[in-house]
């Protein structure tokens, strides 16, 4: 993000798509040289087109509140939940088989994962 200088973004929220935009990130970040709070969109266009807005001070607020019922998921939610270890996000399913050692009956177990790396045993059969 940019402000009075280049920072890293507190966090990063990812918003849903419109008609218009197939892809959008909102930023939001505190300048570390004048401390406003600074707000920042990034978003592609349909057409391939990226368009990038930035607010700071009131306005960043205003910004914020304005997207706050579009996004999907922030970026420190999703490293909490990697934390968690719960899938979260787009998930697919993977089988594991394996046989138990004392019923000697082949097992199948189900899981759901996601692109962070997280899996949950969803059943057993
Ligand atoms: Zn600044």
């Amino acid at each position: 993000m940019r402000h009075c200088c280049k920072f890293k973004p507190d966090d990063i929220y990812y918003l849903g798509e419109t008609n218009l935009y197939i892809y959008r990130m909102f930023t939001i970040g505190f300048c570390p040289i004048c401390g406003k709070p600074v707000a920042e969109i990034y978003q592609v266009r349909f057409d391939g087109v990226p368009e990038r807005f930035s607010w700071s001070g009131i306005e960043a607020n205003d910004a914020m509140t304005k997207y706050s019922d579009e996004i999907l998921y922030s970026m420190k939610e999703v490293n909490y939940r990697k934390f968690k270890s719960k899938p979260f996000g787009w998930k697919y399913g993977v089988n594991r088989s394996y046989k138990n050692n004392r019923t000697g009956k082949e097992v199948v177990r189900q899981y759901a994962c996601d692109f962070y790396g997280n899996k949950e045993l969803i059943k057993t059969f």
